[in-house]
């Protein structure tokens, strides 16, 4: 991954020592992300070339969506395709004019590279510029890579919202603006959006927006916020576009969403009155509604094998709000710049474990048989077939967990696993 800081340099500066491990790993492709990508920008068609196999996934992880007309699809490479025979940019042009005939309300197509199409070195780049110069002002192309190799599932909005970043208008306004960065639902982009209005700071964009057109524009006056801890290339791509990044732990819990807001308040001088008068009510809030789920959470033990990179943020909400205990967290990468503000928050002495062994870090759960392990869907069977409880770590990311009015939702999805268990009464499985 460009950009990010190794563990052994992180080691030398953090509190706690980070492990890394290179070896086998269970987790699923970017392309699982067109799912909360495509629902979120409204007019955007994600074009996915790739195998059987690339089809297959997003059409399984869009479950129910196969009911409306679908904003996705995968141009299937063939045989021939893969051994070089086929010009696979002419049916790629042939599959971009179908979607653009039959979908005029499209402004935007993705098209999105995967495992096939990066082995026969299709350069979709190339493709995105053709494109682009032959439908100019009608519809906009943008390439990404969803590939699974050597990836995690929430890199593919990375990759996304880091292709998107090179295309976004230049702000040249002398006036700070703030730019919130990361796929948040629209009813928490909401929320955010009346706090902010009501603490006076603006004018504040999302990114990505729900409408191509609205892309926001960056410059030197944009101040980030980051609403996804999977985000340091797009955070990059828009700091190399000269944003300010404001460091802030992740508003995951009323500590979380506190501090994520205090920073952008901070910015904007606003008196800590105000801050207290318009965040008093709703923390409150939040506060009471993760204290009814520390009831179940308080003194049990968790661990996370690493999948979604919400691992981090995640265990200092459950050990700060929920006073869960932390066992070993794991994390497909671990980037110093974009968890600065959450590091600090961490209990002393924590092992955390970049990269992933997978073989050796089952051995370790299996050891310290936490009372709850975060993982990917393919390994939590198996660990459930041995009596331990598990999450799905995919949940967290289609579930709107953000912010004050989602912190009892979020504790919520974690006492959940645990009460089944002691309503069942026995390991059901065994
Ligand atoms: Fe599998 Fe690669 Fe396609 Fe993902 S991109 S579904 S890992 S072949």
């Amino acid at each position: 991954m460009t950009g990010a800081v190794l563990a052994s340099d992180t080691a030398r500066q953090s509190r706690f020592p980070v492990e890394q491990e290179r070896g086998q790993r269970a987790v699923f492709c970017g392309l699982t992300s067109i799912i909360w990508l495509h629902r979120k920008i409204q007019d955007a068609f994600f074009l996915v070339v790739g195998s059987r196999t690339c089809a297959h996934l997003i059409q399984s992880a869009a479950g129910v969506m196969i009911f409306a007309e679908p904003r996705f699809a995968t141009a299937v490479l063939q045989d021939k395709d893969l051994a070089g025979l086929a010009d696979a940019n002419e049916e790629l042009d042939r599959v971009a004019a179908q979607v653009i005939a039959r979908r005029p309300e499209i402004r935007t197509i993705f098209l999105v590279s995967s495992c096939p199409s990066e082995v026969i070195k299709l350069d979709l780049g190339n493709a995105a510029q053709r494109l682009g110069e032959r439908y100019g002002g009608r519809v906009n192309f943008v390439d990404y890579s969803g590939s699974g190799i050597e990836t995690t599932f929430t890199q593919g909005e990375d990759r996304c919202l880091e292709s998107l970043a090179a295309q976004l208008p230049t702000d040249t306004s002398e006036k700070l603006s703030l730019m919130v960065c990361g796929t948040l639902p629209d009813v928490v982009e909401d929320q955010f959006a009346r706090i902010f209005e009501q603490l006076g700071i603006g004018p504040v964009r999302f990114f990505p927006a729900r409408n191509s057109d609205d892309m926001p524009p960056v410059g030197p006056n944009t101040r980030l916020l980051l609403a996804q801890p999977y985000l340091g290339d797009s955070a990059r791509a828009l700091i190399s576009r000269g944003a300010q990044l404001l460091s802030a732990p992740y508003p995951y819990g009323a500590e979380g969403t506190s501090a994520w807001l205090q920073a952008a308040a901070t910015e904007w001088g606003v008196p800590a009155s105000t801050f207290e008068s318009v965040t008093a009510a709703p923390r409150a809030r939040a506060e009471h509604a993760v204290a009814v789920q520390t009831r179940t959470l308080t003194g049990r033990r968790i661990s996370f094998l690493p999948d979604s990179q919400l691992e981090i943020p995640l265990a200092r909400f459950l050990q700060r709000e929920c006073q869960m205990e932390l066992g070993e967290i794991g994390t497909p990468f671990f980037d110093q710049q974009i968890l600065a503000g959450e590091l600090p928050l961490l209990p002393e002495g924590l092992r955390i474990t970049e990269g992933q062994e997978l073989d050796d870090q089952l051995d370790r759960v299996r050891q310290l048989q936490p009372d709850l392990t975060v993982c990917g869907m393919g390994i939590a069977n198996p660990l459930e077939a041995e009596g331990l409880r598990t999450k799905w770590s995919i949940e967290l990311v289609f579930t709107p967990v953000q912010g004050y009015d989602q912190a009892g939702d979020l504790a919520g999805l974690f006492t959940r696993p645990l009460l089944r268990k002691a309503q069942l009464g026995t390991q059901i499985w065994n």
